[in-house]
C-alpha cells in the first residue's frame, strides 16, 4: 500500500527488505563433485551429467 516515505520507519523498511533475497534459480549441488551447478546442465567443475562424464576436462 502506498504510504508517505517518512511514515515507514527505517526499521520497518529494513525488516521488509530482509525478504528481498538474491535468488539464483536452478542452482543445485553436483551429485558427482558437490560443486554448485545449474540444474539440467552439465557440471562446469567436473563435466558430468546424470552421473556420467560427458565433457572431458
Ligand atoms: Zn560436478
Amino acid at each position: 500500500m502506498a504510504v508517505p516515505a517518512r511514515r515507514t520507519s527505517k526499521t520497518a523498511k529494513r525488516k521488509r527488505r530482509t525478504h528481498f533475497k538474491i535468488s539464483v534459480p536452478g542452482m543445485v549441488e553436483c551429485s558427482n563433485c558437490g560443486e554448485m551447478k545449474l540444474s539440467h546442465r552439465v557440471c562446469k567443475a567436473c563435466g558430468s551429467y546424470k552421473g556420467k562424464e560427458v565433457v572431458s576436462k
